[in-house]
């Protein structure tokens, strides 16, 4: 039977959990949850009931000893030449990046390709980008772009049509935070109407809101010191400074100091008590959580601040990290602590631990939430993933072997699961892919 839905494609499509891919054409397919008609990646309504729908980016990963079965084989191999600083990003089944350049790059880890899909500008790409909805006309449905700045602009890429557009301009006189070397921790972010960026200016830093349909241009006074962000928590947009996480609300930012005098850790020169995953933001804010994560100093040693910013009046927690941590997120968005012999899995202020003897980390690792799987970089030569599930272990070869790598993490990709690294060597993304 026919069913891709892509043009001129006579392929039989291959789907589990609704999501996965055309064997013909390779490209992402997702299933209608209300008539199972297969549509295409950035379908907005399907095409054949005309539902609203979209590519499910949440689709569960098999249970424990099912998705130890799926990484059993050889992963296949994909390279994105070009050098790049941050972590790639997952949308409707494929993985995007910038690159120090620039250039988009689009992973399709299906049919195991990379290609440059935009080209933001030169200085683009030397800070994490974000991936989020925009809704620029009335009536249309939000469109999933690739946001990143560069010193003197914020730009975005539609996904699906690969348009590029103008956003935010740097004032005269400022300079747009877009240089993890320099200007530390700091992203750009997007709630759907409205993008936002950070700009430094002889007086201080200004946290700056462009509305995407009306062009307005708002900023808010954020402080005269580093400053990191923003991020979205519970749909807010947050930054923060050395002492405290401002949350911008209606009557613009409002400041909450961090608990008994902590302070914020501001760029990865002061990150040495902290294992964090290479290429990421430092912060970490679950997805429909309460929570926010900043790397910090408490008590002269290093700990977590743990903010929930949704609790009336909010509850500021510091977690101490134990030594030889390392910490990543999972595929279900929570943050994932390793050390010597346990995994914990944070769901507000304390971590939900289990012991595993045979556990020694090495850099970040990642561990599935649910205590289905744990996958770590086995010691010694590096070239192994051993794969953790109950008493059971399996090891699979990383198609880079040779190479020494620095791994960024597992991310969830329409119907595959890839890890995501850095080829130490030129700064290349490389991916291992399983199909799951
Ligand atoms: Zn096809
Ligand atoms: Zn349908």
């Amino acid at each position: 039977m026919t069913d891709c839905p892509y043009p001129d494609c006579a392929g039989e499509v291959r789907i589990s959990s609704g999501v996965g891919y055309c064997p013909a054409c390779w490209q992402p397919v997702f299933e209608c949850p209300k008539c199972g008609a297969r549509n295409r990646a950035f379908a907005k309504f399907c095409r054949r009931c005309k539902a609203a729908c979209g590519f499910p980016e949440r689709a569960p990963l098999p249970e424990g000893a099912a998705l130890l079965a799926a990484l059993a084989g050889l992963p296949g191999e994909v390279l994105a030449d070009d050098q790049f600083w941050v972590a790639p990003a997952s949308c409707c089944g494929y993985l995007w990046s910038i690159s120090t350049r620039g250039r988009v790059w689009r992973i399709n880890p299906a049919e195991r390709t990379a290609e440059i899909a935009a080209n933001l500008g030169d200085a683009f790409g030397n800070a994490p980008f974000c991936i989020r909805a925009l809704a620029m006309e009335k009536g249309r449905p939000p469109a999933p772009h690739l946001i990143a700045a560069d010193g003197r602009s914020v730009r975005s890429v539609d996904l699906a049509d690969r348009r590029v557009f103008d956003w935010i301009a740097a004032s005269n006189g400022g300079r747009l935070l877009s240089n993890i070397q320099t200007d530390g921790y700091l992203s750009v972010e997007a709630d759907g109407e409205h993008v936002y960026a950070l700009e430094r200016r002889d007086a201080g830093c200004y946290l700056l809101r462009r509305n995407v349909a009306s062009e307005g241009l708002d900023e808010f006074f954020v402080s005269a010191g580093p400053v990191g962000g923003p991020f979205l928590l519970d749909g807010r947009v947050c930054v923060y400074s050395r002492a405290s996480l401002f949350v911008l609300g209606d009557a613009g930012l409002v400041e909450l100091r961090f608990l008994r005098a902590a302070l914020a850790i501001m760029n990865p020169r002061e990150a040495r008590g902290f294992q964090l995953a290479s290429g990421m933001p430092p912060w970490h804010a679950p997805r429909g959580g309460d929570y926010v994560y900043l790397p910090g100093i408490a008590d002269q040693s290093a700990a977590y601040l743990c903010l929930n910013v949704v609790a009336h009046p909010a509850r500021s927690t510091n977690v101490p990290v134990t030594a030889g941590a390392a910490f990543s997120r999972d595929t279900e968005d929570r943050l994932v602590m390793t050390t010597p012999g346990g995994i914990g899995v944070f769901d507000g202020p304390v971590p939900h631990t289990r012991h595993l003897e045979q556990l020694v980390p090495k850099g970040a690792e990642y561990v599935d939430g649910r205590f289905t799987a744990v996958f770590v970089k086995t010691a010694g030569a590096g070239e192994k993933i051993r794969f953790y599930y109950d008493d059971k272990t399996q090891d699979a070869p990383l198609p880079a072997a040779a190479e020494k790598i620095d791994i960024i993490g597992f991310l969830r990709a329409g119907s595959c699961l890839v890890l995501a690294y850095f080829k130490t060597k030129d700064s290349s993304l490389g991916f291992a892919v399983w199909e799951i």
